[in-house]
């Protein structure tokens, strides 16, 4: 018997899984957008002067399995060793229902930051359990919901406290036993601000009358356990802020930053349960006194109430961030680290006070032990006091006893050329002790366990901490799941709907892209290890740069900055660093668009540049005119231009290359915004439009998944001339390091690599064709109900469009907030609102979604409109109405009902499901009630019932 073989392609095939419609769906929009093919469509949208030559070519597209097999091999070549190395790095235990249930769920690590907080409130809540931990923890009154990396938090400590501190002085001191890469971040930060940062002994050095701020590391990087209340006493008296970078697990046994006066405690909560993963992600914390809170960088979740009363979370101080505050932002953080300050969270959530303190005891025995082991083989142990770390000094064999440890597939930390650091962990055994004493040359079992703490009782912490009853739970693993699927449940991510954010690209993120990212070759590595011992690290990072380079037009990559934000500052600096190589470091003007996304300011501002502001010609393209008299104004001192290519507006500016030329011509270096790269991968290449400069957003464009603000990746490419001035090396300390990590939050970097290898060039081409598709396939079909803003003479649109629905305040009172909250009663997440243009939604829907989703969303959009007519032609009350008082809940459907509508039309409007019904927990967030009254840590349970007052 014979069988034809049938054209089908099979779910494995990479164009199926990544690209949401079907060809006969394709079909069905490219008639509506009045294209008989794609190619067609695509040459009339991307300007013919931009289309890059040769299309991306590396071999044949990869199968689901096919990738894995790979991925394994590579993940092979790197070793897992035992790593002691500390430096603010240690191996910890995530609970597996944690990993599962949280990081491996698509429910939490598919979420988009909780802007719309309706749709946020299971994320909004574990976050608060963050910052309740970490304000208990430091002893200090608010902590933020995350930051990027210790070091990152470290820097952000420095210029807080140069908003704040009374004293004028312009230096701030660094306690010389910080973790190398926190002194290295804190310079790169300093130098263009015009910082001067003294290193030295804060017992012997510091003179609090000579700085405006200083940072205290507890415990030291060696080990040492101080009481910094005396110069934190000093810098007050002097008018000083004082900071200190601490270990959350240490602060369970030790006196806390509070205790001792601290203004600002920052850290990494990496060693509660999230794995080090050769560098990240991990979230960083920050947490002030009260009286500094409207100072702190970063997002923070408060409380507020709903429409009806009800208890609700929200991020509070929105007005602050940095989308407003642009370039008089004093930090640029956008993505953060949201998922791993969910898992760190749930760690706390999980062990509760006595478990943490439990596992913090335990390490600090184990520590006792190890040094008395050491002791007894003759070395001195240092220092006397310490926590989970000492420090040993063996001379010239230094480097046969790291090699020894080595054997015993052991890494010890190498400092300086005599001394080797030991850190013990939750997951240090009797057998690594064993193995390290070997390796020191005794070999015995039985070193004396007399429980003894080397931590004097002044130094032991009395205060209570995670007293809240969320750290109280019944410990049954049924509860805890029920509680983490409670938490998910509340919130819509993309495992639900499709979230049309513009600008941030929501596409898939497949599950054969997640599973490496939990293997231990990955995730159990220290990233201050060996070279050697990261073989297959680097043959990843090494392959997936080419790409990314033969997808840019770059020469080289940098993963160093682990958010677009960060890849922004690190660009910028490259240009700055280039212009002073060169003898024209007097180069100081940046010129942005006012489309421009506020990261782009902020990061200006902190690579010491001054913002010149750029208009906006009427069709929404810089006005080419402006920008060249400024670029002439400025050219003995234009630094640089940011753009954004295709425009914020969602559009393919025919004038890019202009731009580049002016900017060029005035010596100055273009930085091209690389976050709509979804647009433009296989089309066009920024290197070849003529930037110099760019960061592309991994967890946009290549598939890592945004975790509900983060982690992110924001490595940036760059032209040959710029390579020299890379960042360098954090953990030598460096300064022009931007990350903790030298490859930033590397053990995301499979997903990114997965997806390329799974699509191949021409896979990822045809992603950017049908991204541009269906963009203008609703800018399309929504026309006839709302201006669609902005787009090519042609009538064509990028990968985004902008919906503009002010009219509709003026005919029907109804805003884009009213909008954003209905769609949510259709099971949709609002696309992004009123940016780049206010009172508008910009709407990018990606490759990923089918036409079917991409129908339903239409069809809410449109009933929407209709429901907006009905307030304008008088059918029903202008204030009480199914857009002013959506979204509506299951409250809505039992008691009185007195509204002009009914309970069908509020809960069922079209678009929404009947049976898979998404139903927002809370009713409209009242946003000034929550600023007003701001609670930035979990309430007392009593409050909980009086929130319904
Ligand atoms: C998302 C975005 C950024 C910032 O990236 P983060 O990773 O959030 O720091 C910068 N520019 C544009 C246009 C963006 O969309």
């Amino acid at each position: 018997m014979t069988f034809e073989l049938t054209d089908y392609l099979p779910y494995d095939f990479a164009n199926r899984r990544h690209i949401g419609p079907s060809p006969s769906e394709m079909a069905e929009m490219l008639a509506a957008v009045g294209a008989d093919s794609l190619d067609t469509l695509i040459d009339r949208v991307v300007p013919s002067e931009i289309r890059q030559e040769k299309p991306l070519a590396w071999g044949k597209a990869l199968s689901e399995r096919e990738m894995l097999f790979r991925m394994r091999r590579v993940a092979e070549k790197n070793q897992v060793l035992t790593s002691l190395i500390g430096q603010g790095y240690y191996d910890t235990v995530t609970p597996p229902a944690i990993q599962r249930n949280i990081l491996e769920n698509p429910a939490w690590y598919t979420a988009y930051t909780p802007y719309q907080p309706e749709i946020a409130q299971g994320r909004l809540e574990a976050l608060l359990n963050f910052q309740t931990m970490v304000s208990d923890l430091t002893g200090l009154a608010v902590a933020n919901a995350s930051l990027l990396d210790e070091a990152t938090a470290a820097a952000e400590a420095m210029t807080m406290a140069h908003r704040l501190a009374k004293s004028k002085a312009t230096a701030f001191f660094v306690d010389h036993h910080c973790h190398p890469q926190n002194i290295a971040l804190v310079r790169t930060r300093a130098e263009p601000l015009g910082i001067e940062v003294i290193v030295g002994d804060p017992f012997a050095d510091l003179d609090a009358s000579a700085v405006f701020g200083a940072l205290f590391q507890y415990p030291g990087t060696l080990g040492h356990v101080d009481d910094f209340s005396a110069p934190v006493a000093a810098l007050h008296e002097a008018g000083a802020i004082a900071c200190m970078a601490a270990d959350p697990l240490a602060l369970a046994l030790l006196k806390s930053p509070g205790e001792m006066g601290a203004d600002i405690a920052v850290g990494s909560t990496q060693r509660f349960g999230v794995p080090m993963g050769f560098g990240g992600p991990h979230a960083a914390y920050m947490a002030t006194k009260d009286e500094y809170k409207r100072a702190m960088p970063g997002r923070i979740v408060g409380v507020s109430i709903d429409a009806r009363g009800n208890r609700a979370y929200r991020l509070a101080l929105q007005t602050r961030e940095q989308h407003i505050r642009r370039e008089k932002a004093t930090s640029n953080v956008c993505t953060a680290q949201a998922l791993p300050a969910v898992l760190a969270s749930m760690y706390a959530v999980f062990h509760g006070p006595e478990g943490i303190k439990a596992i913090a005891q335990r390490i600090h025995r184990k520590t006792v032990r190890l040094a008395k082991g050491l002791e007894r083989l003759g070395y001195t142990v240092e220092p006397a006091v310490f926590f989970d770390t000492i420090t040993v000094d063996v001379g010239a064999v230094q480097g046969v006893v790291l090699e020894a440890a080595r054997r015993e597939g052991v890494n010890l930390r190498k400092i300086g050329s005599t001394r080797i650091g030991i850190s013990l962990d939750e997951r240090t055994r009797p057998d690594t002790l064993e193995a390290v004493w070997r390796a020191f040359g005794g070999d015995f079992r039985d070193a004396d366990m007399t429980p003894e703490y080397r931590l004097p009782s002044a130094m032991l912490r009395d205060s209570a901490y995670l007293e809240h009853p969320i750290f109280h739970m019944n410990r049954a693993e049924s509860e805890m799941t029920r509680y983490m699927r409670r938490l998910a449940d509340r919130d819509l991510a993309l495992d639900r709907a499709m979230i049309p954010l513009g600008s941030c690209t929501m596409k898939l993120n497949a599950t054969a892209e997640m599973m490496p990212i939990t293997w231990r070759e990955f995730s159990d590595i220290h990233p201050y290890v060996p070279e050697d011992q990261v073989a297959g690290y680097r043959e990843l990072i090494a392959d997936l740069s080419a790409k990314l380079c033969q997808i840019t037009g770059y020469d080289a990559i940098s993963m160093q900055p682990n958010s677009g934000a960060q890849g922004e500052y690190a660009g910028l600096l490259t240009i700055r660093a280039y212009h002073r190589a060169r003898g024209e470091g007097h180069r100081d003007i940046c010129l942005i668009p006012t489309s421009a996304h506020g990261t782009n300011p902020a990061s200006a501002v902190m690579a010491g540049m001054k913002v010149v502001v750029v208009k906006a010609a009427d069709n929404g393209d810089i006005d080419v005119d402006d920008f060249r008299a400024k670029a002439e104004a400025h050219s003995a001192n234009l630094a640089a231009c940011m753009v954004t290519y295709p425009s914020t507006h969602g559009v393919f500016e025919r004038t890019v290359r202009d731009i580049c030329d002016i900017t060029h011509e005035h010596g100055g270096q273009v930085y091209l915004d690389g976050a709509n790269l979804n647009a433009l991968v296989g089309l066009a290449r920024p290197g070849d439009i003529g930037s110099d400069v760019s960061h592309l957003n991994l967890h946009k464009t290549f598939c890592i998944p945004h975790g509900g603000g983060g982690p992110g990746m924001g490595p940036i490419g760059l032209k040959s001339h710029l390579e020299p001035y890379l960042p360098g090396r954090p953990e030598t300390g460096d300064a022009g390091a931007v990350s903790a990590a030298n490859w930033g939050s590397a053990s995301i970097l499979p997903i990114s690599w997965a997806y390329c290898l799974m699509m191949g060039g021409e896979g990822l081409t045809q992603a950017t064709k049908v991204a541009i598709l269906s963009a203008n396939y609703i800018a399309k079909r929504l026309a006839g109900a709302y201006d669609i803003l902005y787009h090519s003479p042609e009538g064509y649109v990028a990968h985004e469009c902008i919906v503009d629905t002010r009219p509709l305040s003026q005919t029907a009172w109804v805003t884009v907030d009213d909008i954003a909250k209905r769609l949510m009663d259709c099971g949709f997440h609002a696309p992004t609102m009123s940016w780049p243009v206010p009172g508008t939604l910009m709407i990018e829907p990606t490759e990923s979604e089918t036409k079917a989703e991409i129908d339903r969303f239409i069809t809410a959009m449109l009933a929407i409109r209709e429901e907006a007519r009905d307030i304008e032609e008088g059918r029903i009350d202008k204030d009480n109405n199914p857009l002013k008082h959506a979204p509506h809940t299951v409250e809505d459907l039992v008691g009185e009902w007195d509204r002009p509508y009914s309970r069908e039309q509020a809960c069922f409007p079209p678009g929404a499901f009947r049976v898979d019904k998404y139903w927002p927990p809370v009713n409209r967030v009242d946003n000034v009630h929550g600023d007003r009254h701001l609670i930035c840590s979990c309430p007392p349970v009593e409050n909980y019932a009086e929130a319904a007052e």
